[in-house]
């Protein structure tokens, strides 16, 4: 039996019940309470829309074969979806191949290889891809945090500080800072038994393909969230804060994978620190009112400390 404050059923209502009762749904347990759904703006709600474009090409959202939030077993699941702050994406990493490849590219000096010597390569990739990764979408969890966590200190969540060293040095003014996310998702590992038969080229490249797919990801979930915040007013992304660079220490990474609630996307860790699987990442970004400083993209723009930066602490 539904209690008082969660279930209400307007019998004076000329429509009730609104929707087609059913086995699904009785007419004695049809609730009122969220006559108008709550959940009509998310892209994803855990009840069954259906999409149509009209004339002008409008996407319109048609929830009238829908008794999700009618139905008064469903009250705590509609309060939790309302609660809730994360997405969940899922990213097709064959959209992202042309960036990918620039990276290698880049770091593997093709501008000193000749014409064919070139082709020979970027062929030798395109295989390894093909053949290497075989689930090409990756899920990605983004979980919206109060601005209040960040402090020049570190992220403070609770009673626990995770220190970044980055932040004091990037002089974020408080009201600069608009929101804040952090995000998890991990890419599936390489079958080792395929791999271990191939050529030591070819092992090299698949190397290169997974550092590729998780900073060009990375980069992606930059940009989709500087869009998602600058449909009025312009708005900028720091580069991700993550353990292991801009003075966040590695030992970080159990607790931000917890937080972030990684699991939901695949991602865990073991009890050595490491993540599974292997090319997981997870962090957090800002976005700023104002641009903070340039895209950071190698040592050489660093603001963290060698303490907590990986690559310092291997020179
Ligand atoms: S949900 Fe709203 S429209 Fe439907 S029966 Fe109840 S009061 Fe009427
Ligand atoms: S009525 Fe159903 S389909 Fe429409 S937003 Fe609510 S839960 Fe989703």
């Amino acid at each position: 039996m539904a209690e008082n404050y969660s279930f209400f059923s307007n019998k004076k209502c000329e429509y009730f019940p609104c929707h087609k009762v059913s086995d699904e749904i009785a007419e004695k347990d049809f609730n009122c309470l969220f006559c108008y759904c709550p959940l009509y703006l998310k892209e994803k709600c855990p009840g069954n829309p259906v999409y149509f474009v009209t004339a002008n090409g409008e996407k319109i959202k048609d929830c009238s074969k829908c008794t999700f939030p009618h139905r008064a077993a469903n009250y705590e699941e509609v309060l939790k979806c309302l609660m809730s702050k994360d997405e969940m994406l899922e990213v097709d990493i064959s959209e992202l191949i042309v960036d990918m490849e620039m990276e290698i590219e880049h770091s593997c000096g093709f501008e000193s290889m000749d014409a064919e010597m070139k082709r020979q390569h970027k062929e030798i990739i395109n295989a390894a891809y093909d053949k290497f990764f075989s689930e090409k979408k990756v899920k990605v969890i983004l979980k919206q945090i109060d601005e209040s966590v960040v402090t020049t200190a570190g992220f403070v969540f609770g009673e626990q500080t995770i220190e970044c060293n980055a932040l004091e040095k990037m002089n974020v003014a408080y009201g600069d800072i608009d929101s804040a996310y952090m995000y998890a998702f991990g890419i599936k590992d390489i079958d080792e038994k395929v791999l271990e038969e191939s050529s030591l080229l070819e092992k090299y490249y698949v190397e290169c393909l997974m550092i590729a797919a998780t900073d060009v990801l990375r980069d992606w979930i930059r940009s989709y969230i500087e869009r998602k915040h600058s449909v009025r007013h312009k708005k900028y992304v720091t580069d991700s804060f993550g353990p292991g660079f801009y003075g966040m220490d590695i030992s970080a990474v159990p607790k931000l994978v917890k937080i972030t609630r990684a699991e939901k996307v695949g991602v865990s860790v073991d009890k050595s620190g490491n993540m599974h699987p292997a090319k997981s990442c997870v962090g957090i970004y800002l976005v700023t009112k104002k641009e903070y400083g340039e895209r950071i993209k190698d040592c050489a723009f660093c603001v963290g400390n060698k303490g907590g930066c990986a690559v310092c602490r291997g020179r």
